[in-house]
């Protein structure tokens, strides 16, 4: 079984995991970083597929850093701890696909 964390990722210019999802999925996936203010946006790329057990779901802060699933789209995406999966890989509870993650649109 595997432990679930929260999604996190650094801000692409300054590192700083302070990290904040000022919109809505129905609109976009922005983000900015409350360090330095620069915004940016994560895109997942499907890299595998999870088949493990899954632990339960932990508590989601919804202006924590969210992305959307490259397959289904759906955006319930965490982190894994677990020897199964890397630590740069995500995971979509909704599909089980691993996913990669990169930010994009990287702005001031
Ligand atoms: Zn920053
Ligand atoms: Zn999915």
């Amino acid at each position: 079984m595997v432990v679930l964390r929260p999604l996190s990722f650094a801000c692409p210019k300054c590192g700083s995991r302070d990290v904040l999802y000022s919109c809505s999925p129905s609109c976009c996936f922005n983000h900015v970083c409350s360090q330095c203010y620069a915004t940016f946006e994560p895109e997942t790329r499907r890299v595998g597929e999870f088949t493990s057990e899954l632990g339960p779901l932990p508590d989601v802060d919804t202006t924590g850093p969210t992305a959307p699933c490259a397959r289904c789209g759906e955006y319930r995406l965490f982190r894994v701890d677990g020897d199964s999966v890397r630590p740069d890989q995500v995971l979509c509870v909704s599909c089980r696909a691993l996913l990669s993650l990169e930010l994009v649109e990287v702005g001031e």
